[in-house]
Formats: C-alpha cells, sequence, structure tokens
C-alpha cells in the first residue's frame, strides 16, 4: 500500500471485520444475528438531557467555534460532580479540559507526552485504543499481564526496570473493559506511589465510573492524596448518561499534563459544538436517578445472562462494573473457537478475549448493551442450542 505511513502497518485489521463479514453472510442468508460483541448502550439518553441540547442549538450564539479548552460550564459541572462523588476539588480552568468523546483524549494523551522509541505501558487485556495510540505515535507497547489470580490488576514489581527507565506513561482503566475488574482505593493508592517513584505519568480511563451495581461505588484516582501530582484521570457521558454519539468527556488532574494535551488538540481540533457541551453539563448537574434507573436495568441482564451461560456450563462471577461479562472460555476451547461455535450453532456474537491483547486468550466478551428482548432471546438460543462436546 503505497499512500500509508508505515507506522499505519502496525494497526492490525479491524479487530471485529471477520465477524462483520460472518454477520452479513448469515444475515443474508436469512439468520437473525444477535450481536453481544458491541459496547454501546441501547436505552436512550434520558429526555431532559436530549431537551437541554435541542434548547441550546437553538441559540444562535452556540453556533460559532466553541472555546479550545471547553466552555466553563461543562468543565465546572465536571468539578462540581468530582468534588460531590469523590469529594475531589479540582480547578475548573487548569484542572479539567473538554475531550470530545475521552476515546479522542485518550489517543491524543499518547503523542503529548512520548517521543517516539518512549514505552507506554499498557494493560493486557485492555481497550484497543491504548495500544493503536502508541503504535501511530511511534512508542513501543509493554504490556502488563492482567490475570485472574491477581484480580486482573497489573503486578508492577514484575515489570523490568529497563522498561521502566523507558516508560513515559501508563493506562489503567477500572471498572476495567473488558474484564470488568473493579479496584479499591488502596490499588490507585499503590499505583501512585509507584508511578511517582518512577516518573511515569498515570492516565486512567475512569469510563465505567458510574455504571456500577449492589452498592459498590468506583473510586477516583485523584482520591489519593498526591495524585495530581503524577495523574490524570478520563471520563465521559457515554456510559453513564447513554450519550455514546454525543462525544463529550473530559481529562482531569494534572495541571501540566491538561496543558499539554490541550496545546496538542488546539493544534488538531477545536473543541466538540457548544450545546452537546452544555447538554453535558446539564446532564453532569442534574437529576441523577436516571443513572440508577440504568444500572438496575443492567443489572438484571446481568443476572440473567449469568444464569444462562451456568445452564451450559460456564461460570462467570458477576461483576460490580461495567456491562460486560468476561469469562473463561470452556475447557479444550481457545478464544476464537468458542466465538466461532456460539456464532455457528446460536446466531449469537460474543467477543474472543484475544481482540484485546495476548492475555486474553482463553477468555471471551459479552456486552449487555442490547434491548431486553434481544438479548433474552439470545441466553434462550445459547441455552438450548450450544453443547460443549466437540
Ligand atoms: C466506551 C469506552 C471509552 C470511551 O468512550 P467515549 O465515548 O470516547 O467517551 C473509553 N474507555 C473505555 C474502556 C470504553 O469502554
Amino acid at each position: 500500500m503505497p499512500f500509508q505511513a508505515k507506522k499505519m502497518g502496525k494497526i492490525p485489521p479491524y479487530m471485529f471485520a471477520e465477524f462483520a463479514r460472518k454477520k452479513a453472510e448469515m444475515t443474508k442468508a436469512g439468520i437473525d444475528v444477535i450481536d453481544l460483541g458491541i459496547g454501546d448502550p441501547d436505552l436512550p439518553t434520558p429526555d431532559h438531557i436530549v431537551d437541554k441540547l435541542v434548547e441550546e442549538v437553538r441559540k444562535p450564539e452556540n453556533s460559532k467555534y466553541p472555546s479550545f479548552v471547553g466552555h466553563i460550564e461543562f468543565r465546572k459541572a465536571v468539578a462540581n460532580f468530582y468534588k460531590r462523588q469523590f469529594n475531589v476539588e479540582l480547578d475548573p480552568e487548569t484542572e479539567v479540559l473538554a475531550l470530545i468523546g475521552s476515546k479522542e483524549g485518550l489517543a491524543h494523551i499518547v503523542p503529548t507526552l512520548i517521543d517516539p522509541g518512549d514505552t507506554v505501558l499498557i494493560p493486557d487485556p485492555g481497550y484497543p485504543p491504548y495500544r493503536m495510540a502508541t503504535y501511530l505515535a511511534e512508542g513501543t507497547v509493554y504490556y502488563m499481564p492482567l490475570k485472574e489470580e491477581n484480580h486482573f490488576k497489573p503486578v508492577f514489581a514484575d515489570i523490568p526496570e529497563e522498561v521502566l527507565t523507558a516508560s513515559k506513561l501508563m493506562f489503567l482503566n477500572y471498572p476495567g473493559n473488558p474484564t470488568a475488574a473493579t479496584v479499591d482505593l488502596t490499588f490507585f493508592k499503590e499505583a501512585v506511589s509507584f508511578a511517582k517513584s518512577h516518573q511515569i505519568v498515570i492516565a486512567h480511563d475512569s469510563a465505567y465510573n458510574m455504571v456500577t451495581f449492589q452498592g459498590y461505588q468506583a473510586p477516583s484516582i485523584l482520591q489519593v492524596e498526591g495524585a495530581k501530582e503524577i495523574a490524570v484521570e478520563f471520563g465521559s457521558l457515554s456510559k453513564t448518561y447513554s450519550m455514546t454519539g454525543y462525544r463529550i468527556g473530559y481529562a482531569v488532574g494534572n495541571k501540566e499534563v491538561i496543558q499539554s494535551l490541550s496545546v496538542y488538540k488546539n493544534n488538531t481540533d477545536t473543541g466538540q459544538f457548544t450545546p452537546i457541551q452544555l447538554a453535558a453539563a446539564y446532564a453532569l448537574n442534574g437529576d441523577q436517578s436516571c443513572v440508577q434507573k440504568h444500572n438496575d436495568i443492567y443489572w438484571e441482564r446481568m443476572k440473567a445472562m449469568i444464569d444462562g451461560l451456568k445452564a451450559i456450563g460456564i461460570f462467570a462471577e458477576p461483576p460490580k462494573g461495567s456491562f460486560f461479562i468476561w469469562a473463561k472460555t470452556p475447557k479444550g476451547y481457545s478464544s476464537n473457537e468458542f466465538a466461532q461455535k456460539v456464532l455457528d450453532q446460536s446466531g449469537v456474537i460474543i467477543t474472543p478475549g484475544n481482540a484485546f491483547g495476548p492475555s486474553g486468550e482463553g477468555y471471551f466478551r459479552i456486552s449487555l448493551s442490547l434491548p431486553n428482548e434481544r438479548l433474552y432471546e439470545a441466553i434462550e438460543r445459547m441455552k438450548n442450542n450450544i453443547s460443549l462436546s466437540k
């Protein structure tokens, strides 16, 4: 391919491409395929947020270029949310940056902080953009394996000294995608102290911070004393308020990192449409009952899917956060073999764990962001059609 930089060659073909092809083929053959692969809320954005967006779109002044760093009302709303939820003080002027979805910031923080050849510490399995952004910035990926016996937390002491010397940035993500793992503040304390001693910036991805169950509250890494010296946290409205299509998120924490990221962004994009920022501010400041309502629905789905899996001999722990089930493939099946089997025998798409990194091998991910009737149909089909003997 002549019209492509060499670094682009490192980006593997879209991980869902093969499944998309197969799905299209089966659909054409008249099979009703149910896709449990995609993590995108089916529940609608709450009405009060949509109404606010429409109101703001009608104001002529809102059609101008937005503020580079984000509308001050949005940045104040994020600070207000951090105070209310985590008792963390943030200066909306210097410690909060608006993003065009958190993925945008997670991708842009890499070239903001690393030079070609520098190392980035990446959770494995993990959200693919951490790795892809590192390839595009010509950095070196170092995988931190997340093992079940360590509750899907990295073991910092296992990272070789020479890797640490070359590292500028470490990604963390709890509640995690794809593992659905959660942590307590003790882990974040350990991470902050480790990162400080090696001068490695932590980028904590908290996309699922409010998608939690059974009274569990996900901590913010910024609750750790002194975390702002080394850490930034990325948050999003996408999952909390079913606003994935709006593209609105934020980075908070270390001032210098926020400042550098905002310079990178000033020269790359021009911020998110003002009405979307104002609707997001309204979401963060307004009635939060919609969040619990959505979480209750995810939790019911979670229990139903876990029971369904049990019926075919697969045991999965109910997670405390995220809308994913991460479970071991049955004995004798690789991730790909099992995903293939589920698709062939029941017309249901699940994601093979190795799509999220080498340590995901031997696992699969199910997303619960699908309407109940489709999800329950998928459960029935899996129960009735999947036999694990080869
Ligand atoms: C969905 C998701 C995001 C990103 O969401 P945006 O819509 O870009 O804000 C970030 N991290 C993880 C792990 C996700 O699953």
